[in-house]
């Protein structure tokens, strides 16, 4: 894995199928929403599909670990993850 933090979370709706891997793997993070497309669970209770600020997470203490396991579990690599400097941790770029 890459010794770079992660500091953002985006679904890319467009490339979801709804197959739920992601919500399997971090289901503090991420839920199906009507449209059976993944979004991301926001303090507040509010839900996006981001950019996201982890901090800005419903369950900001997530590992990195365990985000890129979710992100890497979604089989249209729709779970896009940015380091603090914007650059692209995963899908690698
Ligand atoms: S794993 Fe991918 S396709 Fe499945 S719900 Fe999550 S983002 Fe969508």
């Amino acid at each position: 894995m890459t010794d770079k933090k992660i500091a953002k979370i985006e679904v890319k709706r467009d490339l979801c199928i709804g197959a739920a891997s992601c919500v399997i793997a971090a289901g503090t993070v991420f839920e199906l929403d009507a449209e059976n497309r993944a979004i991301i669970k926001l303090a507040g209770g509010k839900k996006d599909s981001g950019p996201a600020d982890k901090t800005a997470l419903e369950s900001p203490a997530i590992s990195d670990e365990e985000l890129l396991t979710a992100a890497e579990s979604c089989p249209t690599a729709a779970v896009y993850l940015y380091a603090e400097d914007g650059s692209q941790i995963y899908p690698q770029p």
